[in-house]
């Protein structure tokens, strides 16, 4: 064996024996709420497809036409001749939607924030942080080589005391923050980040991937006015890629900057198409929006029924990210694996996605739910509880939502 490979061995095997083992299920044909893998159908429960979108068929229709038109790739970077009338549409319709005045488009989420932040700060410069951050932020921040001013999880007063380090240190000041967080489901004060922001003379970033879509004024998001806007398409939109929103030099500096946009192939026009096809849905028709937040509501209600004496901590939360936290790694591994075989698909989150001690079924609600399978999915929730951890614990209403 390779010393490569003998120290990988190494690693891999530390991994399992910690219950970190990762692996991955194969879904065959479409990524709905209803799927097949390995050959089972089962209800998925862990998909950021929020609206189900990226089943629908008008959405599909859209990608498969843009596909007969334009071909498969850009075949190169969008600076090249790799810009497509299809990407520019988008660009257009998003900013329209937003209310912002320009936005370009990036191959992924991760590539946005890795692109962004490294072109906007750098070497003396300070970035403030909340510690619960996506780890393409992070990154990003890190990519930057600004110092790193990580503020506990949604303290303000943290928030005030890095500005104030920061401003000490001299550079210019950005705050980061995801606005819905991506393994809490509880969303950002970002009127006070906003407001902290100005009086610091720092910029606000804010990455909306599970805000866009379905949370704000007709799905538009939350703090689309930050000074650079990040959101996702793979998510909401059921599509691929990501964009960044915000003023004029702003979007400018970064087709000039951001070397993940300007040294990468431009997304297929038709995933563009298939994202202009899905926001036209979400701007026509709230009612996707509406059976989303019903699904929500009748979720927290159907986990309140369980009772307050859960082993399990229900998070609180209203947005269609439904954490909950089981601690250890093998137990939130057993709960996943014995709702599997009812049927049910909720991933477990294990270190180093979410702190030690904090495993979680990480559980998404979407639109596409029925609230059959949801009342069901909590059935067969109480009783992986009672199998994974003794049927004594499961009684009687009221949770414990947890800070
Ligand atoms: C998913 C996600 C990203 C990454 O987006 P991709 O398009 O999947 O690369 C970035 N930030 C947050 C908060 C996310 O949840």
């Amino acid at each position: 064996m390779s010393p490569l490979d003998t120290r990988l061995r190494g690693e891999l095997e530390r991994l399992r024996a910690a219950d970190l083992y990762r692996v991955r299920r194969a879904v065959d044909g479409s990524h709905g709420v209803d799927l097949t893998v390995g050959g089972r159908r089962c209800i998925n429960f862990c998909s950021n497809d929020y609206l189900g979108l990226a089943s629908d068929p008008r959405v599909a229709e859209a990608a498969r036409v843009a596909l007969g038109r334009t071909g498969t790739g850009s075949g190169a970077a969008a600076l090249v001749s790799g810009y497509n009338g299809e990407h520019r549409a988008l660009e257009e319709e998003l900013a329209e939607f937003i209310g912002r005045p320009r936005v370009l488009l990036f191959s992924s989420g991760w590539a946005a924030n890795l692109g962004t932040l490294r072109a906007l700060f750098g070497k003396g410069d300070t970035l403030v942080c909340d510690e619960l951050n996506h780890a393409s932020l992070i990154d990003g921040a890190r990519l930057a080589g600004a110092r790193y001013g990580r503020y506990p999880h949604g303290d303000l007063a943290a928030v005030e005391t890095e500005l104030r380090l920061a401003r000490d240190a001299g550079g210019e000041i950005g705050i980061v923050t995801d606005s819905v967080f991506s393994m809490d489901g509880d969303i950002a004060d970002v009127d006070a980040l906003s407001a902290l922001a100005q009086r610091h003379s720092a910029s606000l970033i804010v990455d909306d991937a599970h805000g866009f879509g379905v949370i704000g004024d007709d799905g538009r998001g939350i703090a689309t006015d930050a000074d650079v806007y990040v959101a996702t398409l793979g998510k909401s939109l059921g599509a691929a890629g990501a964009f960044v929103a915000g003023s004029e030099p702003l979007i400018e500096y970064l087709i000039q900057r951001a070397r993940t946009w300007v040294f990468s192939t431009a997304p297929p026009p038709a995933i563009a198409a298939a994202a202009r096809a899905a926001l036209r849905i979400i701007r026509s028709e709230p009612e996707h929006r509406q059976r989303l937040h019903a699904n929500i509501a009748r979720f927290r209600a159907g986990m309140a029924a369980l009772g307050p004496d859960l082993p399990i901590t229900v998070m609180a939360s209203d947005t269609p990210i439904q954490p909950l936290i089981v601690g250890d790694a093998a137990a939130a591994m057993a709960l996943s694996r014995s709702l599997y075989q009812r049927g049910y698909w909720v991933a477990a989150i294990r270190p180093p996605t979410v702190p030690a001690g904090t495993s979680r079924l990480r559980l998404t609600l979407s639109a596409a739910h029925t609230p059959a399978q949801i009342d069901d999915l909590i059935e067969q929730l109480r009783a992986a509880i009672a199998e994974c951890f003794g049927a004594a614990t499961v009684q009687n209403p009221v949770p414990e939502p947890m800070a």
